[in-house]
């Protein structure tokens, strides 16, 4: 957290002894050289995107995730979220790992564990926190003290609209935001911030064209419309958010996909220009690029603390990676190896667990015909 941010007039320009425009320029580049791929500026007014967001929250799209509605319209309104914020720094870090297994392959073999991209190495919440205040400690150094608080992937904000209001990119009918010249498998952070900074034109043009390959490829139809997401379909969220029991209706559509689910990134046609992360923090650990099930779901939940000390994956519990990977062992090929452990590991499991595993054995039964 910088100086806690005040009202103040609005748009001060020229503020007097400030440079505000070298120092926009100057933030970009301290930006890429703090290991962000581009940093653009926008201001506070989000209004067009509250109908929509309102109208997602009615529909109940948002699943159990109570925080979205939680903060209310305060998600479209930077300057209620934090009063005194002027403009907001959108900041982008690409995150594709270039030592990962090719993921077609990964999907494409049902013994294996697929994992969202993202989540195969070290939690990037970390990383780009302390690279965001390093960045105001930066600025600090020009103006001194100044109001600013810094955001990564967190519920009041409106990441994407706030990055294609900079510039960054625009709304992929996926709901990720693309950029044209690098694709769409980049985090977002922010700096709110009280400096009155000059704005960087927004993006405009939506480049998707005709294409609806995202809505296509979903293996459970979670893209309901062009830039509409059904989040309790969305296996992203039933696999990290969601901490129930997972729909049956829509098990056998979540493959092997443990944590997470990339489809409509990889299938997207823009990411042909994406750029592989230089952070080596994004590399795979633990082999979790192409893990086979039954090695993953051995892992006690010691091993799982252990290994996962650090990874985004652990926020999500050993109870609920065992229930994704019993879904996944319900949809693998018929394998006397994981029944095998399905069956030893049903007794002892909770309630919640159990009923997964019991699914799980039944499909694996029926598909070896008996
Ligand atoms: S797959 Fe096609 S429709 Fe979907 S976000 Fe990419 S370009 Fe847009």
């Amino acid at each position: 957290m910088g100086a806690p941010m005040n009202d103040g007039p609005k748009d001060p320009f020229p503020a007097p002894g400030i440079d505000y425009r070298q120092l926009a320029e100057n933030i970009k580049r301290w930006a890429v050289e703090l290991g962000f791929q581009a940093a653009a500026i926008t201001d506070v007014d989000l209004s067009e995107h509250e109908p929509g967001f309102l109208e997602w929250l009615e529909l109940g799209f948002h699943g159990e995730m109570g925080y979205m509605a939680r903060h209310g319209l305060k998600r479209c309104r930077p300057a209620e979220l934090e009063p005194g914020t002027r403009r907001i720094i959108s900041l982008r870090m690409d995150y594709l790992p270039s030592k990962a297994e090719e993921p077609w392959s990964v999907l494409e073999n049902s013994r294996l564990a697929y994992i969202s991209r993202y989540a195969l190495g070290r939690d990037y919440h970390k990383l780009m926190r302390k690279r965001l205040q390093q960045l105001a400690r930066k600025i600090e150094t020009v103006v001194g003290a100044f109001g600013y608080r810094a955001f990564v992937d967190s519920a009041p904000v409106l990441e994407k609209p706030i990055a294609e209001k900079a510039g960054l990119g625009w709304l992929g009918k996926h709901t990720n935001v693309i950029s044209r010249d690098a694709g769409s498998w980049f985090f977002l952070g922010e700096l709110f911030t009280d400096l009155p900074l000059p704005r960087d034109p927004p993006t405009t043009d939506n480049h998707c064209g005709d294409c609806v390959a995202c809505i296509d490829i979903c293996p459970t139809r979670a893209i309901v419309a062009p830039g509409k997401l059904d989040a309790r379909r969305c296996i992203s969220y039933l696999t990290i958010e969601y901490r129930g029991v997972i729909p049956l209706e829509l098990r056998p559509l979540i493959g092997n996909r443990i944590y997470g689910c990339d489809d409509c990134q990889l299938v997207c046609p823009w990411n042909r220009f994406a750029r592989y992360s230089v952070e080596a923090d994004f590399q795979p650990r633990h082999g979790l690029d192409a893990a086979a099930l039954t090695t993953l779901f051995r892992w006690t939940e010691a091993e799982f603390l252990e290994r996962l000390q650090g990874s985004p994956i652990r926020r999500i519990g050993h109870e609920c990676w065992r229930r994704n990977i019993a879904v996944a062992m319900g949809n693998a090929e018929p394998d006397a190896e994981i029944v095998e452990l399905l069956a030893n590991a049903r007794d002892a499991a909770s309630e919640m667990l159990r009923e997964h595993i019991d699914w799980a054995l039944a499909r694996q039964q029926t598909r070896r015909g008996g």
